[in-house]
């Protein structure tokens, strides 16, 4: 598409968009009795303006039916997690089955590393992205030692090249095929936080069990924002948080996905009485009796309320239509903020801002990190001061997220035409 740089033209790609309304079922956070243009949600999602009366409807379950509200009323939360897999299932590309809202991500990314990280003397090795996000650094790192591995001999982080900010699949490939004998685990980020870069994640899958060994993401920015096929790309697991681009409220509750290959093994798990079989459960005996599936890895029982709000939001989800609807606009949105960038660019005569995420499309998401040649913070603080929220990561990056679901054209022209007149009173 040939963009142009002006609020008409913005404005026109609004009109013809059908997920327009989208916005509407959301609440915008404000500042000086204005709202916000919001980039934000690959760190923090949006409230949808129903979670006020899904926690509310809970509430009442809770006051009126007391304990018999696992049983009773209309969502008994008995069975309530299931009205979610229903709707999980679509966005990662899963049998309802094979999913399961539990717990927080890196809760998740524990238990899952418990059944799937399964060191030997010579196969003990994890290969992962070098810059992971902090949390899955220390999970890692802290697995390894459960083990009574070093994580200096274990881990192996890919690195970019020289001069370079993102990946590229071949070293990854090279790197797995290079220690094929001794990797035990490859487990990667579905999109990097900090670059935006989406990985090609079949091919690492492939790549991984090629060299015989289980392969799992992370997809804490990849949920919600790029469409998944976990189970046709033989994924054998992956956990996710509902709190960026599935706008499920801070603290969210997390996702896993277990590939239905993995269901009758008698893999290891830190067992808890909700992943106990459904029928017996009640029956309180001793022996752990796994529930069939993704269910099988639960631990506690059901946090209704974070579950009432995620609920609430994969309803959005499936009333927009699902990934690729949603992915669909996404790709003209991002696009259209690479442009509006390099129009900044080229009004400053410079490159002032330098995108890092990948330039094709098909390796990123929502997500545009840029780094300021000068004064990034300053002009960050500038870009927030008026009402434009995107987040700033150490050392030098700022991430602009124009998310598909609530973001529009108009919001991308206006951020860019800010940026260059606060890049022009600053420099
Ligand atoms: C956001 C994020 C987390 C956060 O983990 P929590 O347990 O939800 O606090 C972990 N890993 C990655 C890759 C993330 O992007």
């Amino acid at each position: 598409m040939n963009f142009e740089n002006n609020l008409a033209f913005a404005q026109t790609l609004d009109q013809q968009d059908p997920l327009r309304e989208m916005r509407n079922e959301y609440l915008f956070p404000q500042q000086n009795g204005k709202p916000f243009i919001y980039l934000c949600g690959n760190s923090l999602g949006l409230q949808p303006k129903v979670a006020r009366e899904v926690l509310e409807k809970q509430l009442n379950n809770w006051q009126n039916l007391g304990v018999e509200g696992w049983f009773e009323g209309n969502s008994p939360w008995m069975f309530y997690h299931k009205e979610l897999k229903k709707l999980m299932a679509p966005i990662v590309g899963a049998k309802p089955a094979e999913v399961c809202p539990m717990n927080t991500l890196t809760v998740n990314l524990h238990l899952l590393m418990v059944s799937f990280y399964q060191p030997k003397a010579k196969r003990f090795k994890i290969i992962m992205e070098a810059g992971a996000f902090p949390s899955d650094q220390y999970a890692i790192e802290s697995q390894v030692r459960f083990h009574g591995f070093d994580p200096k001999d274990a881990i192996i982080e890919v690195k970019p090249r020289e001069g370079e900010y993102t990946l590229r699949t071949e070293d990854i490939v090279k790197e797995i095929e290079g220690n094929a004998e001794e990797i035990a685990l490859v487990l990667f980020g579905g999109i990097n936080y900090f670059t935006g870069q989406w990985f090609d994640m079949p091919a690492i899958t492939k790549a991984g069990h090629k060299a015989g060994a289980i392969v799992g993401f992370d997809l804490a920015h990849a949920a919600g924002n790029v469409p998944l096929q976990l189970h046709d790309w033989d994924v054998d697991f992956a956990c996710w948080c509902s709190y960026k681009y599935q706008n499920a409220g801070p603290g969210g509750i997390s996702g896993i996905f277990v590939h239905e290959k993995h269901f009758n093994t008698s893999m290891n798990r830190f067992a808890g009485w909700w992943g106990y079989n459904e029928e017996q459960r009640f029956k309180m005996e001793k022996g752990f009796i796994p529930e069939a599936g993704a269910d099988g890895w639960q631990v506690s029982c059901t946090q209704v309320m974070p579950m009432a709000l995620y609920h609430a939001s994969l309803q959005l989800f499936e009333k927009a239509g699902f990934m690729d609807v949603l992915r669909a606009k996404s790709k003209t949105l991002t696009s259209y903020l690479f442009f509006i960038i390099n129009q900044v660019n080229k009004e400053l005569g410079d490159e002032q801002y330098k995108i890092i995420t990948p330039q094709t499309e098909a390796d990123r998401g929502a997500q545009v990190s840029i780094i300021a040649k000068a004064n990034g913070k300053k002009i960050f603080d500038e870009l927030v001061a008026h009402n434009v929220l995107g987040d700033w990561r150490e050392p030098n990056v700022i991430r602009l997220s124009p998310v598909p679901m609530y973001n529009s054209f108009e919001d991308v022209y206006k951020t860019g035409s800010l940026l260059l007149t606060i890049s022009q009173s600053i420099i």
